[in-house]
């Protein structure tokens, strides 16, 4: 494995594309050697402020070019950069600068009609380890004791700065906060080789290269927003930034820039092809589809037109992928699979004592792979717990895999439902409500019953001009599954709550159907 530092890539694409263009955002449009003089500014002008190698930085911004200037100059400096989804609000911004140590923060002054400095001017006197809060909007908004991002970057003389001495596989390059949809958010410490490796992996089954354009619109304090930037620069492509989702305007900067690869989760795809009548998106051919269940129907729908994206299977704990599927794959491996373990990465299946499962059993994914890990920041005890001695990385996730060695995630630990002493995987009746004439997005949840331990509340968002009601969704999974999979009710909403990242929050949407249930 190249155990490198993911700065090298930057310097890389300056040593041989400095006049392509690296990024577009909105109307801007910068080749890798403008990028690298604002990663070189902002590099001295943190140097300046005194931030050295092993500090953090928390960056709470969305997917804008001063994003990328400052992750170039955090990891140049050898210090460690803490994301932050900017979608975050007061209570988890508070765990996340307290639990990571933060020295500092990048925020906006705005975004999506959000004030942050009157938020993190509220917390700060509760931060005494914060130094500067710097913020990327406009001067006038910004208070004294904040730095306003545009002054920072012209108070430096513009000379080169080196890399601090980092050694790949030890220096840490990001804690990365698990998403969290249960308990606090913990700090996942990924080092430079982690993600490096990761990276390189991961995409290889993606066919890109330089001529592709990037669209990176999944939150690049996310890893998936993140492996979608690198996953560019390290074939010396183009990077679209994208900060807030909307699928018409995202179709159409699709057809503008002639985008090639995406990366996203499946509700992404989802609504863009629910809009794509009126847009030419036909560049778009290649990228990865991850994070959730992703629905065999949708993945079909992808494929007939041409858009061969690649379901994987990966976490934050892992840096990103662990398995993947390929373009060679059969339809069955691509629509019903997360396919084979990529190369460096160890997979076994346990059961609750953590002893190996039969082939075809489901059994808890365990892993090794260049991508783990070191474990959670300043939580040992949890740390304890996702390990085992010899390493191995308990992911909480539930699949099978066959004498191929093709994976298929059933679900999460925790999402089983067991019903009247049945277990039930969720994803097995999603998949199908994904293929009911009418249904648009789907997610079954557990509620409770003093019957039967839990039932089954089927939640949809219909298609806009679907007339389509409870008895119809469940008439259409009878015969289909086992009777006890039909779901017991059936909940119609207009949005579903969201993770940061655009994941179905299924602890929410649980809370939401248990409180409408009456108590039985
Ligand atoms: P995160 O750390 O936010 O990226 O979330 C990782 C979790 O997303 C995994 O532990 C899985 O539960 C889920 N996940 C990721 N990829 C897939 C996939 N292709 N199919 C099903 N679940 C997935």
């Amino acid at each position: 494995m190249p155990f490198t530092t993911i700065g090298s890539v930057l310097a890389a694409n300056l040593e041989t594309n400095p006049d392509r263009e690296a990024l577009v955002y909105g109307d801007a449009r910068l080749t890798y050697r403008q990028l690298g003089k604002h990663v070189d500014r902002l590099a001295e002008a943190l140097t300046n402020l005194g931030i050295r190698k092993g500090d953090k930085i928390a960056l709470d911004l969305p997917n804008w070019l001063e994003f990328v200037f400052a992750y170039f100059a955090i990891l140049r400096l050898g210090a460690v950069i803490v994301l932050v989804n900017p979608r975050y609000r007061e209570i988890e911004l508070a765990h996340i600068l307290r639990d990571s140590d933060a020295v500092a923060i990048l925020l906006p002054t705005h975004f999506d009609d959000f004030d942050y400095l009157p938020m993190i001017q509220r917390l700060r006197p509760g931060l005494p380890e914060l130094r500067h809060v710097i913020a990327v909007g406009e001067q006038k908004d910004i208070p004294t004791d904040a730095i306003c991002f545009a002054d920072l970057i012209a108070s430096a003389s513009g000379k080169p700065q080196r890399e601090a001495n980092i050694d790949p596989a030890q220096d840490l390059a990001f804690l990365m906060y698990t998403s969290g949809t249960t308990g606090k958010p913990k700090g996942a410490m990924i080092t430079h080789a982690n993600f490096v490796s990761t990276t390189l992996i991961a995409y290889e089954p993606f066919q890109v290269s330089r001529d592709d354009v990037f669209l990176v619109l999944v939150p690049v304090t996310h890893i998936i927003g993140l492996f979608c930037m690198n996953s560019a620069f390290f074939n010396h492509a183009k990077v679209i930034l994208v900060d807030l989702f909307k699928a018409e305007p995202v179709l159409q900067i699709i057809e503008r820039e002639k985008v090639t690869a995406q990366y996203a989760v499946p509700t992404v795809f989802a609504l863009e092809l629910a809009n794509a009548d009126k847009y030419d998106i036909s560049s778009l051919r290649t990228g990865l589809i991850a994070g959730a269940t992703v629905p065999a129907e949708l993945l079909h729908r992808l494929i007939a037109l041409n858009i061969q994206v690649h379901p994987q299977y990966g976490m934050t704990e892992t840096s990103g992928g662990l398995t993947t599927t390929r373009v060679e794959d059969g339809l069955f491996e691509r629509t019903q699979t997360v396919g084979r373990a990529m190369s460096g990465v160890q997979i076994k299946l346990v059961d609750d004592e953590r002893r190996v499962v039969a082939e075809g059993q489901v059994g808890e994914i365990a892993v090794k792979s260049y991508g783990l890990m070191k474990g959670y920041y300043k939580q040992p005890e949890a740390t304890a717990a996702a390990f085992d001695a010899e390493g191995w990385f308990y992911t909480g996730d539930l699949g099978c895999r066959d004498e191929r060695g093709v994976i298929r995630i059933v679900g999460r630990k925790k999402d089983m439902i067991i019903r009247g002493g049945y277990n039930i995987y969720p994803r097995e009746i999603e998949d199908l409500l994904f293929t009911c004439p009418g249904v648009l997005e789907a997610a079954i949840v557990g509620v409770p019953d003093s019957v039967l331990g839990e039932k089954t509340c089927a939640c949809i968002r219909a298609q806009p001009d679907a007339h389509i009601g409870a008895a119809e969704i469940q008439d259409f999974c009878r015969g289909k599954l086992a009777d006890y999979k039909v779901p017991d009710c059936v909940q119609f909403f207009d949005a579903f709550p969201q993770t940061p990242t655009g994941k179905i929050y299924k602890a929410r949407l649980r809370e939401a159907v248990a409180k409408t249930l009456a108590p039985n």
